[in-house]
């Protein structure tokens, strides 16, 4: 693998080691860690990816999930083109989009009565929590173990940094995570006595969930996990959010909650709400909710000040509006869904085939290949208890996304996989056959 690296990505490596002078790490972006250095790119089209050297990888890292319709989609770049030719890039006044893109949003999700664009998923998990508050009147904040919400202070709470200790989250306060709440995926009982417990001290704001489990779907929840949490957050008069910002418009257009038939009471935007393009973010749900987040002071309501100065950019706007039309003509999350299927029952069978402790999973278009964990089960090694094997983990992942990435395929981290519209059968295919070459040489480990 290194002398892959070595010979048929030199002019990477060449960048990447001086830009490490420049970039802390090199790379400006988390996704792009790959070991042994990151692949500089320069050309993206449909299912696939071209780096400086010139090699072609299938591409299932998708940017991280909002790459729906596939790379550099050309229905909707040219729409965007259109508009930095017709109006440049952004004005900080109000251009249509914004207003066709949210009442498109309120067709596909009913729960989304009013939609506001923020800068990122980050930040509009912090517009939810406060709103939440205010309207609330209470603070505490429940979360599930393992999830991702973004990295705000608050929110960071009991994130897992891979390969790092689990609490390691340096540069904050106590203090700013003095209202966040951690109760065990999939444990319904232990919400219920998280939720009493709060009510004896103030109670609970919000409960927010990704829908498919944490860390979308690494630790998938049952069926009815979600329609529970709904009881009870109406039990104990609690807002219910949804973290929408990997399942939303990829799992269908009507999201997570199309699926699992649950109205949250907020929801939060993300990745395909741009279609890949900045800046992708936003909150949307109840009127009597979204209005204390109003631009103007119009409401006569208490605000939860919320901004960003490129926050509603036009080109999101557009590029939002159409990336949707485009599912809808396509029936693009449909297409994803089975293109998952296919290289899910095709990794499993190559797993089979080698007698591999590994196992692949996915909800529709959001693939799991875990390599690691399955391995540690394997050898006896408890990984819950031995903070230590972590770091191996994290290390086996980056080495099985070398591999890969030697093979031509770009995963995330290793671990995950999105397909996309452009994911044929044809693609699949000789993705599984670049996976086969891959675990055929540690048949037997
Ligand atoms: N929530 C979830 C479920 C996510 O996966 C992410 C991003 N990976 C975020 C929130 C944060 O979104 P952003 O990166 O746009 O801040």
């Amino acid at each position: 693998v290194l002398d892959y690296f070595n010979t048929r990505c030199a002019k990477s490596k060449e960048m990447v080691t001086e830009a490490k002078n420049f970039i802390p790490g090199g790379v400006q972006h988390n996704l792009a860690f790959n070991f042994p250095f990151p692949i500089v790119v320069n050309k993206a089209e449909g299912a696939y990816l071209w780096d400086i050297d010139g090699n072609q990888y299938i591409d299932f890292l998708q940017s991280g999930g909002p790459i729906i319709l596939g790379n550099n989609y050309q229905p909707v770049r040219e729409k965007v083109i259109e508009l930095i030719h017709d109006c440049g890039p952004v004005t900080g006044l109000f251009h249509e989009y914004e207003y066709k893109l949210a009442k498109l949003i309120n067709q596909h999700m009913p729960s989304i009565e009013m939609y506001r664009m923020l800068g990122s998923g980050t930040e509009a998990v912090m517009a939810a929590i406060r709103m939440s508050r205010l309207a609330t009147g209470k603070k505490k904040v429940i979360k599930i173990g393992g999830a991702y919400h973004g990295w705000s202070d608050q929110m960071v709470y009991g994130l897992k940094i891979p390969g790092t200790r689990r609490f390691e989250a340096h540069g904050i306060p106590r203090t700013s995570t003095k209202h966040t709440q951690e109760v065990k995926p999939n444990d319904i009982s232990a919400l219920r006595r998280q939720l009493k417990l709060n009510k004896l001290r103030g109670g609970t704001a919000c409960v927010i969930v990704e829908p498919i489990g944490p860390e979308s779907g690494t630790r998938p929840v049952y069926k009815e996990y979600n329609q529970q949490v709904r009881k009870l957050c109406d039990e104990f008069d609690t807002l219910l959010i949804f973290d929408e910002v990997v399942t939303g418009f990829r799992m269908g257009l009507g999201g997570a909650q199309g699926y699992f038939d649950v109205k949250p009471d907020l929801t939060i935007f993300g990745k395909v709400i741009a279609g890949g393009y900045p800046s992708a973010g936003g909150i949307g749900g109840r009127k009597d909710l979204m209005s204390r987040l109003a631009a103007g002071l119009e409401s006569g309501k208490k605000r939860a000040y919320v901004g960003g100065t490129l926050a509603a950019n036009p080109i999101s706007a557009l590029a939002g509006y159409y990336t949707i039309k485009e599912i809808e003509k396509t029936n693009a999350c449909e297409a994803a869904g089975r293109a998952g299927d296919r290289l899910t029952a095709g990794l499993n069978e190559i797993i089979d085939k080698y007698n591999l402790p590994f196992v692949a999973y996915n909800q529709g278009s959001i693939c799991h290949l875990e390599t690691a964990a399955a391995m540690f089960v394997k050898l006896g090694i408890n990984i819950i208890s031995a903070l230590g094997e972590i770091k191996k983990r994290k290390h086996m992942m980056e080495e099985m996304g070398a591999a890969y990435l030697a093979e031509g395929i770009i995963t995330l981290a290793g671990s995950r996989l999105y397909t996309s519209l452009a994911d044929t059968d044809e693609v699949i295919d000789d993705a599984l056959e670049r996976f086969d070459r891959v675990f055929q040489k540690i048949e037997g480990v």
